[in-house]
């Protein structure tokens, strides 16, 4: 069974370069369990990728044994 949290999506994050509010990541990729947002800071046009990890009960904890 598969439940994404679509609830949780983080808005105002602030630039990894210049500090001002990106008001919403710029595009989503979903993965599993996990999710990839890319932002692009309008104020100073740099890019950068945040990924959030779900903490899915039903996660096997395999995937970190490597
Ligand atoms: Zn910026």
């Amino acid at each position: 069974m598969v439940r994404v949290d679509f609830d949780y999506l983080p808005r105002e994050n602030p630039c990894a370069q210049c500090g001002k509010p990106i008001p919403a990541p710029e595009w989503i990729e979903n993965g599993p369990r996990r999710t990839s947002y890319l932002w692009h800071c309008w104020a100073c046009d740099y890019q950068f990728e945040a990924v959030a990890f779900f903490d899915d009960s039903e996660a096997d904890t395999d995937a970190l044994a490597a």
